[in-house]
């Protein structure tokens, strides 16, 4: 199929809690290869099914943290823990565009989760920034939209700050990546 319409704020089907998925069948995995697809045409950071009309327990997200960005795939998901640490940040949705406001999450997250194949695995995600966006997705599938636990709205001129601070912290994180897969490299020769 390819891409698909994400849908906007105000779409009944983004308040409607997902059901779990039971068949891992070429149907799911068009749907996880649309989501993806669609996720990286709109430069997200993630995108649950129920965002394209889809009310199923799914989502991609982006882990931005190594040299290059990699999409993970949850169905079924479920926090296990959460770090009592906790962090406020800037956070936005693509069904809910030019909008972003400050969100207080658990910085760090355990999660339990299902792949394509139907195989568990649980991930301790150490990165503030991939936890965030899991928490975010997970909301989805339980029909809230961030805008529920949001709490200072940004102006405009706030919004373009969080994108330039984004942009040079990923690239950071980048050169961080490289340098310890060079660095890797050497000691293995
Ligand atoms: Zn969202």
């Amino acid at each position: 199929m390819g891409l698909r319409k994400v849908l906007q704020q105000g779409d009944k089907s983004l308040l409607r809690p997902s059901r779990e998925v039971v068949d891992f069948d070429a149907r799911l995995h068009q749907l996880l290869d649309d989501l993806r697809e669609t996720n990286d045409a709109n430069e997200g950071m993630g995108l649950a099914a129920p965002q394209v009309g889809v009310l199923r327990k799914v989502f991609v997200v982006t882990d931005i943290s190594g040299a290059e960005d990699v999409s993970i795939e949850f169905i079924n998901p479920e926090i296990v823990s959460y770090s009592d640490e906790r962090e406020e940040a800037a956070e936005g949705c693509l069904s809910v565009p030019n909008m972003w406001a400050m969100v207080d999450r658990a910085k760090f997250v355990s999660v339990k989760a299902l792949d394509r194949f139907g195989v568990p695995f649980e991930l301790n995600v150490t990165d503030n920034y991939l936890s965030r966006a899991i928490q975010h997705e997970i909301d989805h599938l339980n029909g809230d939209l961030f805008t529920k636990f949001a709490g200072r709205y940004l102006t405009e001129k706030e919004i373009d700050q969080v994108m330039i601070e984004r942009d040079l912290e990923l690239r950071k994180r980048r050169k961080a990546a490289k340098a310890a897969v060079g660095a890797r490299r050497v000691r293995s020769w």
